[in-house]
């Protein structure tokens, strides 16, 4: 419906549509990327580029990732979808397969695979030889106390040595609850069975350090690191920003003005009529909203940016329209909004929405036109 509608908007010469415009700024994605190497210079990098690399479309982010040495995703399809586009890098699926169909199209499309439970293993013998003439790795998932995933300490010692015994080449892998924060007590735990473990399968490959581990313990890096939210130039961490960590926001989300109104004092704006003037001002409406994955419901004030300055959002998010405060802004019809890139962080939007970057980027809708720069 969409791109029928945008195909007869071009066709018949219409130049202006709605303005709604994702950027996708590759060299902000190599330039984070060269951060990774140079954080873990010995590590391999596996760029998770999971839900639509969170978010910014896997096609583009690919492209702009050619340096990485292999690609983490969450399930198959996923994986797929990056071998029809033609990329051959080693792809692990992170939860591993959820049947044992999937583990003999994974094998045929030379996909790795998570173990983390007994039938997955169940389903990987029954391909044993082939796996292993391929030279895939099979990466076994420690539970060390997040309780998501993966096989408890210590019966996961018999499963990684019988595994080897196997012929099966391993990683041992591992995701820590905690790595955002600065002294949660888990971490200790999850590092010291970590280590415990990959002693006793010495010699063994071991990868547990996302963005935030990659930035905190440089000690941990082992063979592989997983990066992802750090890609995209935005930050693991509540406390620590962008600037602080050198990374690049990959994003911008732009709309534009498609209105203006001047609204005297005791005048309401937008649904439920939640704002009310408290003087004359001049409010812009912007062509955004949650259809748009703009996010609706913000706790705290949110702003967005124009020509580089923030103004507030007032009033209700709705689904295709925005209302601003342009009081003594430069604001015209067509005047670019930022509602997150450079000038107006999406971890400072998420701050206001009581949640993460992550969210915000995974949960865009597929409305905005995308642009690659
Ligand atoms: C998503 C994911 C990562 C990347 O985490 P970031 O915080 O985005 O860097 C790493 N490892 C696993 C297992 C994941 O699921």
């Amino acid at each position: 419906m969409y791109e029928i509608s945008f195909y007869i908007c071009h066709s018949q010469g219409v130049t202006r549509v709605r303005q709604a415009t994702v950027y996708i700024d590759s060299q902000a994605l190599q330039y984070n990327l060269n951060r990774v190497k140079q954080l873990a210079p010995t590590a391999k990098i596996v760029s998770m580029i999971k839900a639509n690399a969170y978010g910014h479309g896997v096609k583009d982010c690919l492209d702009a990732l050619s340096e990485t040495d292999a690609f983490g995703v969450a399930h198959l399809e996923e994986a797929l979808e990056i071998r029809a586009l033609g990329f051959q890098q080693p792809i692990t699926l992170i939860e591993g397969v959820f049947s044992a169909d999937e583990m003999a199209i994974s094998i045929e499309q030379n996909i790795e695979i998570v173990v983390h439970h007994q039938i997955q293993l169940d389903w990987l013998n029954a391909h044993k030889d082939i796996y292993i003439a391929k030279g895939l790795k099979v990466w076994v998932k420690l539970n060390s106390g997040m309780n998501r995933l993966g096989f408890k300490f210590p019966e996961i010692i018999n499963i990684i040595n019988t595994l080897k015994a196997d012929g099966f080449t391993c990683v041992l892998a591992m995701h820590f609850a905690n790595a955002d924060a600065e002294n949660h007590p888990l971490n200790e735990q999850q590092k010291n069975q970590f280590l415990d473990v990959k002693e006793a399968c010495d010699p063994i490959m071991a990868s547990c350090c996302n963005s935030a581990a990659i930035f905190k313990w440089p000690e941990l890096n082992f063979d592989f690191v997983r990066p992802g939210i750090m890609l995209y130039g935005a930050s693991p961490f509540a406390d620590k920003s962008v600037q602080d960590l050198d990374i690049k926001p990959v994003m911008t989300f732009t709309a534009e003005i498609i209105a203006l109104n001047e609204i005297q004092a005791g005048e309401s704006v937008g649904y439920g009529s939640t704002f009310v003037a408290e003087q004359a001002m001049n409010i812009a409406i912007v062509s955004i909203g949650y259809g748009d994955g703009y996010p609706r419901a913000f706790p705290k004030q949110n702003y967005v940016a124009i020509n580089g300055q923030t103004t507030r959002v007032i009033g209700r998010v709705a689904m295709d329209m925005i209302a601003i405060d342009v009081t003594g802004l430069n604001a015209r019809l067509g005047t670019i909004v930022e509602l997150w890139g450079e000038n107006r962080l999406v971890d400072d939007v998420a701050e206001a929405n009581g949640t993460i970057g992550y969210e915000l980027l995974c949960r865009m809708s597929n409305r905005p036109v995308r642009k690659k720069l």
